[in-house]
């Protein structure tokens, strides 16, 4: 859409910078209405195009003597923010020379991909009374995981995960709820039996997003491939794992990463109270470590125990191809253990489970072959099982994982998981705000942003969309709060390792610890630490947001 479709705005003389910058600032601009317009004296209303948010009042008094026919003074307010915008609005009724139409100019807000981030953050843009332009390539170009034109398509398992009171994930979507998230309205309308889990139709939810997309007057859904991030106005990137070869390269290049595909796979881990102390052993190998601690668990395995795995791996059930025929490759330093073992017995103990520099302290001699456990947070709550990636079926890796000696009660918090991927190495790029530090007007949300998951994306683009238009607005913009969900996924993704970087699924791993007190009230009570962490989030979640802005 053409901004300059309804009249012809006239020259205007050059802003002065530093005038700008000192809201409310005000100019008085010219608009050439068309004469069918003047005739019917609705240009204040026509005058309206994507990047200008109107508050609106009729003319009350014809164009101002002396100046061309059809030709409107308009006053301009740029960048005010909600507040400061009723002000101005009063001043503007004693504005003699120019009718009484202000128009709140803000940047223009681009929305890259419409897909599950991309349709939430534009639909929050919306609600905060901005318009913006949601681009989405499909029908025209598609991926190799979508099937359909629809917004917001599932790409494989219909479950949004678990709705079970006091978990991670109920927390996430409980907090989305709050805050009107347009997908959570979306999948409760399409919600279908599945037990525990918030399971959906995905036809009727996709449909019910792109029906509330493309009926939003504030919404302007353009369908076309983005080649590059626009230079000029704010941009949301929301382009997904599968994210086109143009654009990725864009990515990259303004990011300074040269590859952002790849077949991404993910490590399980357990949690620390379910390992087995008696049999798995604390040492580093060859006794290097950092501060001189020993930092890994390790869980020795005999010859006959190492052949019973090896076997299973071998044979374990593997998830179905997400995408038959991909030929994306592994990363040949983070190959699937299944890949590994394909290569010969020994494979593995040479590889991610060689016991060379471990001493098992019960035997003092070294085991056959050792799986090592990685301490996965400064709580010590929970170990990541150590090159473990892998792509069998959860229920195998439980089955199997538990083959491990010391594994054999292991409660997973996650298991190892593998798929194709494109994300940004957030921790080293991205504010806890989702926006780019070396360039604040672009925000990155969903699984591209570095988390990973339907629920977590659609938790991103809220926050990128609700950022965006606070941005627009010259507003603050107010990270969430730590003990949130959802502002634990924005410290994990701008504070995590950016050495080791993976994208990850709430988990109550990301979340803060609880204080002493609370610690010892609820330490033989899992549940009802989990119940008090979700408490103190909503509850801090209901304050930030009783807040106005
Ligand atoms: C094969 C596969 C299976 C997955 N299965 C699951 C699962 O079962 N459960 C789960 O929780 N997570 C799963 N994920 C991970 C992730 O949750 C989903 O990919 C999720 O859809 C991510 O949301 P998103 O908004 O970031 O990206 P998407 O939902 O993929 O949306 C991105 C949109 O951007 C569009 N786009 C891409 N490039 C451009 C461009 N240059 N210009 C314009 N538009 C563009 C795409 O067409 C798409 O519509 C899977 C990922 C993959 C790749």
């Amino acid at each position: 859409m053409s901004p300059l479709q309804v009249g012809q705005w006239l020259p205007q003389p050059a802003p002065d910078p530093e005038a700008r910058t000192k809201p409310p600032h005000t100019t008085t601009r010219t608009f050439q209405a068309s004469k069918a317009q003047a005739k019917r004296r609705k240009y204040f209303v026509e005058a309206i195009f994507f990047n200008l948010a109107v508050v609106t009042k009729a003319p009350a008094a014809p164009p101002a003597d002396g100046m061309r026919k059809n030709t409107l003074r308009i006053a301009v307010a740029h960048s005010l923010n909600r507040h400061a915008r009723v002000s101005f609005f009063s001043q503007c009724a004693s504005f003699s020379s120019a009718p009484a139409i202000l128009l709140v100019v803000t940047s223009s807000i681009h929305v890259i991909g419409g897909g599950l981030a991309g349709c939430e953050a534009a639909w929050q843009i919306a609600a905060a009374g901005l318009s913006c332009v949601l681009h989405e390539m499909r029908p025209m170009v598609s991926t190799d995981a979508h099937k359909t034109d629809r917004l917001a398509e599932l790409v494989c398992s219909n479950s949004l995960k678990t709705e079970g009171l006091n978990s991670a994930p109920w927390l996430l979507k409980e907090e989305l709820r709050r805050m009107n998230s347009l997908l959570l309205q979306a999948a409760a309308q399409a919600r279908v039996p599945g037990g525990q889990a918030l399971t959906v139709d995905r036809e009727r939810f996709a449909e019910a997003v792109t029906d509330a997309i493309e009926s939003h007057p504030r919404i302007a859904l353009e369908r076309r491939e983005v080649h590059t991030i626009p230079a000029d106005g704010i941009a949301i990137v929301a382009t997904g794992p599968l994210t086109s070869g143009a654009l990725a390269h864009n990515i990259g290049e303004l990011t300074g990463t040269d590859r952002l595909y790849f077949y991404d796979s993910i490590s399980p881990i357990v949690d620390a109270e379910s390992i087995d102390t008696s049999i798995a052993f604390r040492a580093s190998r060859y006794d290097k470590s950092i501060d001189n601690s020993s930092d890994y668990l390790n869980c020795p395995f005999d010859k006959e125990q190492y052949d019973r795995f090896f076997d299973a791996v071998l044979a374990a059930e593997p998830v179905p191809a997400h995408i038959p025929e991909d030929r994306t490759p592994f990363f040949e330093s983070c190959l699937p253990i299944e890949e590994i073992a394909r290569r010969g017995r020994d494979t593995l103990r040479f590889g991610p489970m060689k016991p060379m520099g471990l001493r098992e302290p019960r035997t003092g001699r070294r085991a056959y072959a050792v799986l090592q456990l990685r301490q996965e947070n400064a709580r010590a709550d929970s170990y990541n099982l150590v090159g473990f990636q892998n792509y069998m079926r959860f229920p195998e890796q439980a089955r199997i994982f538990r083959m491990i000696p010391g594994l054999e009660k292991a409660e997973f918090l996650r298991y190892g998981q593998i798929h194709r991927n494109t994300y940004i190495n957030a921790p080293s790029l991205l504010a806890p705000t989702l926006q780019l530090r070396r360039r604040p007007e672009v925000f990155f949300a969903g699984q591209i942003s570095g988390v990973e998951g339907y629920v977590e994306s659609i938790a991103t683009g809220l926050i990128a969309g609700r950022n965006a238009a606070a941005l627009a607005l010259r507003e603050h913009i107010r990270p969430f709060p730590r003990e949130t969900a959802l502002g634990s996924l924005c410290a994990y993704v701008s504070g995590a390792d950016a050495k080791n970087y993976q994208p990850a699924n709430i988990t109550f791993d990301l979340l803060p610890k609880l204080d002493e007190a609370a610690q010892q009230l609820f330490r033989r009570d899992r549940p009802g630490r989990h119940a008090e962490v979700c408490r103190r989030a909503l509850e801090s979640l209901d304050a930030y947001l009783a807040v106005p802005v």
